[in-house]
């Protein structure tokens, strides 16, 4: 038997980086950047009115006040946007309005709270010191400056300060294309009516939910029957223009193994010392690896947890690990031995730890509603109540 580790490194070692790409800003959300951003321009690109009021030379309203006011001849209106350019003439003051470009020799914006807000000849109601309410061309970011470095998983913010920047693409590490491919002669599409002894395909959406959630771009193939034939030319019509191929079912050691039987030359089929998720496989189909997990769901969404998630993460540039933490655990386990155990688990805000359902592997209700997996070494056959446990937060 494979360890848990042993098994990891395999899967590790199929899955690859993509050469980056340019994309537009509305599609990088959530992608790592693949180099620097340096700015092409400063931002602000030019000196602007951080208020809505009247541009001045501050010396001509240094005596205003309310019982006071200076009175000066409204030379200019300039709303945000406005292109010529002005030149501010002493003794004059020009309405201005947030983020219209500042006119040359403007030394002060006063807010309109403090005129009478008039058009034609405006009142001062207060003297303002130089600068007041100028926002500076480049006091945010300087022409040239490194504004995002290479690997920052990208945000809204930054994605917004990209714009500012009047970049429409950025150079990203592109997402993993995953192909999810299911197996059962028992699966039957949700949806429609059930006969007896089958039951409804779940593990194509789930994975397919779980890729996703992982940062991937995720095509689901109809889900095939146990039928050796059918199963290799639904993956061939499937695997194209794919980084990566994901099975369930069909792996174990039982008869009618469809992907077993399928796969045999291209897909080397190991046992791993883990409950849930023994049976798996490893390999590359025509060029393409290819995982193949156990067919119960919770096996199957463990599995990729254990194994897919995070060299397909990595493979982004992503944070590719689940936080790790140790939890106390609040009643008494057992585990079997000689198998790394994962529990379905809830996590409290007090970092005590339940574990949450039976372990056997079918029980997807339990792993619908739990917020962590309990890691339980392959040597620990008991956990009493109170004791540490490692736990993978989900959340
Ligand atoms: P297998 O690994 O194909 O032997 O399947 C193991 C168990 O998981 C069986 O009870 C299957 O019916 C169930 N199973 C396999 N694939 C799926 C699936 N896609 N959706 C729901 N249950 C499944
Ligand atoms: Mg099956």
């Amino acid at each position: 038997m494979r360890t848990v580790e042993e098994h990891q490194q395999v899967v590790a070692g199929l899955i690859s980086t993509r050469p980056a790409v340019a994309v537009p800003l509305a599609d990088a959300l959530g992608l790592a950047l693949a180099e620097d951003v340096v700015a092409p321009l400063s931002l602000p690109g030019f000196d602007n009115s951080a208020m809505d009021g009247y541009a001045v030379l501050a010396a001509d309203v240094a005596t205003a006040s309310a019982d006071n006011p200076v009175k000066l001849p409204v030379a200019e209106d300039i709303p945000a946007g406005r292109t010529d350019l002005l030149t501010l003439a002493p003794g004059t003051a020009h309405r201005i309005m947030t983020g219209a470009m500042l006119p040359a020799g403007a030394t002060a914006v006063v807010q309109v709270e403090a005129t009478d807000g008039a058009t034609d000849v405006v009142s001062i109601y207060s003297a303002v010191p130089e600068g007041r309410s100028i926002r500076r061309a480049g006091e945010d970011v300087t022409a040239g400056m490194t504004v995002l470095p290479a690997g920052e998983v990208l945000s809204p913010a930054a994605l917004g300060l990209a714009a500012a920047l009047g970049l429409a693409e950025l150079k990203v590490i592109p997402r993993q294309r995953v192909l999810v491919l299911s197996t059962g002669t028992e699966l039957v599409k949700p949806g429609t009516p059930l006969q007896p002894g089958q039951i409804y395909e779940s593990n194509a959406v789930m994975l397919a939910a779980a890729l996703r959630d992982a940062g991937a771009d995720v095509t689901t193939a109809p889900a095939t029957s146990d039928d050796v034939a059918l199963f290799r030319e639904t993956l061939a019509g499937h695997a194209r223009d794919v980084d990566l191929i994901v099975t369930t079912g069909g792996v174990s050691a039982g008869a009618y193994e469809v992907v077993k039987d399928a796969l045999s030359r291209e897909v080397e089929f190991v046992k791993v010392a883990m409950q849930p998720g023994m049976p798996q496989g490893a390999g590359t189909v025509n060029g393409t690896p290819i995982i193949t997990l156990p067919g119960n769901p919770v096996s199957a969404l463990v599995s990729f947890e254990v194994f897919i998630r995070p060299p397909l993460r990595a493979a982004m540039g992503l944070p590719s690990e689940r936080p790790r933490r140790s939890a106390t655990l609040t009643e008494k386990l057992t585990s079997p031995a000689g198998k790394r155990q994962f529990r379905r688990g809830v996590l409290g805000t007090d970092e005590q730890v339940s574990s949450y359902g039976p372990p056997a592997s079918h029980h997807l209700r339990w792993l619908a509603t739990a917020n962590c997996l309990l890691d339980i070494g392959e040597d620990v056959i008991e956990l009493a109540a109170g004791s540490p446990v490692p736990v993978w937060d989900l959340s």
